[in-house]
């Protein structure tokens, strides 16, 4: 049996939508959108027309705004370093950077210092959402961009994007939001006074990996310095052929996941209450990092009271991770977890459970028997850690849970017998 998955943040199974779609445009013949010399040239571009009009109409924007990329990670750099680097023609020099910002955004931002940006990190509550006094005191007439994701990968964690945007305006920066989480789980943070770039990326809403987008406002006009040159395609904002298939299977996935966005939330927000309710009823120990915060159900950070690693050693019939899966070839403590106030060995016995669509309540009991066994098998682990400081102040409902893990430690076993109510009302939509 392959293991249940339950890692769609690091990405998402192909919808079959998605797959039709690649298939009737993969079986039409060459594809070239920019060959429009002759008839295969010209049907491409027309598939292609289509595709973008549809991925316009899921985000909510004009065809011309859409600029498909590599993906997210593409996106991102595209934005940052264009938004910065067109702000620099106008004086402006500095780049602010939500302190829970995915690796794409904050590599980004790190390689502009060598250009002579000054690049900022910008705190985030315990709770993991972006802290609005410190941005509207950061910002100046020398920021050229701020960076605020709209919901955390690894904690699920949503930032407030219209409010960011507003305080962003007002001090005449570029606000660029890393959508990629967003699509199927909450409304895409696009609208006229919502940021100025939104990325997105195809194989987080069940399309192929290889193609994603930046969405790029139009009205008033964004300057952007184009990153990569070449052909001038994207209307001269990001050079390369265009892969016609992919932009199909895109489309497909996206429309279908941003028409499930409510009905997904409602699932996930039960799936998630089983889970947690289920490991609680269990007596295993665990904070639920952001849950005091609005954030979208379906995405659960986990610290436990055993290093994230050989858990998931001990449950290899679960496809979980411990954390963002760029964190894993980053192989350090996640960041984000560190910016909430986590220790770093803290942050190491956390895991990330992302749910689906598609996940079932017997996925989630699976799952929880699995954890269960491994979490209550003091053989796969140290026998609870002695030292639990540096977990960050969980919100008055995860209390009782914060205690049993610090009790859980210091007397280095699990409560198996312990009868605590489940906990966590319905998270924020
Ligand atoms: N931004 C966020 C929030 C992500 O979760 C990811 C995926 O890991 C990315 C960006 C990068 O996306 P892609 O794999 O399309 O480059």
């Amino acid at each position: 049996m392959p293991p249940v998955y339950l890692d769609h943040a690091a990405t998402a199974p192909l919808r079959p939508v998605a797959r039709a779609a690649m298939m009737a445009a993969l079986d039409a013949g060459p594809a070239n959108p920019h060959a429009n010399q002759h008839a295969p040239g010209l049907a491409a571009a027309r598939r292609l027309k289509a595709d973008r009009a549809h991925l316009a109409q899921a985000v909510g924007c004009v065809p011309a705004e859409v600029i498909l990329t590599g993906g997210a990670t593409e996106a991102n750099n595209l934005a940052i370093k264009g938004l910065a680097l067109a702000g620099r023609d106008r004086g402006r020099h500095r780049v602010l950077i939500g302190a829970t910002e995915h690796a794409c955004v904050r590599e980004s931002a790190a390689w502009l210092t060598t250009l002579g940006f000054a690049v900022e990190p910008l705190p985030v509550t315990a709770d993991g959402v972006l802290d609005l006094t410190a941005l509207a005191a950061a910002l100046d007439d020398r920021a050229a961009v701020v960076a605020a994701m709209a919901v955390n990968n690894e904690t699920g964690v949503r930032h407030p994007i219209e409010a960011i945007a507003a305080i962003t305006r007002r001090a005449g920066a570029a606000l660029h939001c890393d959508a990629a989480q967003a699509p199927g789980r909450i409304p895409i943070p696009w609208s006229p006074s919502g940021p100025t770039t939104l990325s997105l990326s195809a194989h987080k809403v069940g399309g192929p990996v290889g193609i994603g987008a930046l969405i790029l406002r139009r009205d008033p006009p964004t300057a952007l310095s184009t990153q990569m040159h070449g052909g001038g395609q994207e209307r001269g904002l990001r050079a390369g052929t265009v892969p016609v298939a992919l932009a199909a299977g895109f489309a497909a996935a996206l429309e279908e996941a941003v028409a499930e966005t409510g009905h997904r939330a409602a699932h996930a927000r039960l799936l998630e209450q089983r889970l947690l309710a289920g490991l609680d009823r269990a007596g295993i120990p665990f904070v639920h990092n952001g849950a005091g915060a609005p954030r979208t159900p379906g995405i659960i950070s986990l610290t436990l009271d055993q290093p994230a690693e050989m858990v998931m050693d001990a449950c290899p019939d679960l496809a979980l991770s411990s954390g963002a899966a760029c964190q894993t070839v980053d192989d350090g403590p996640s960041r984000t977890l560190l910016a909430m106030g986590l220790c770093a060995e803290a942050a190491d016995r956390t895991v990330r459970i992302s749910l689906g669509p598609d996940t079932t309540a017997a996925d989630i009991d699976h799952a929880v028997g699995a954890l269960v066994r491994a979490l209550g098998d003091r053989t796969c682990g140290t026998a609870g850690h002695p030292d639990m400081t540096g977990m960050h102040q969980a919100p008055p409902a995860q209390h009782r849970q914060q205690d049993r893990l610090e009790a859980s430690a210091s007397a280095g076993a699990a409560d198996p017998g312990a009868g605590v109510p489940s906990i966590g009302g319905p998270a924020a939509p």
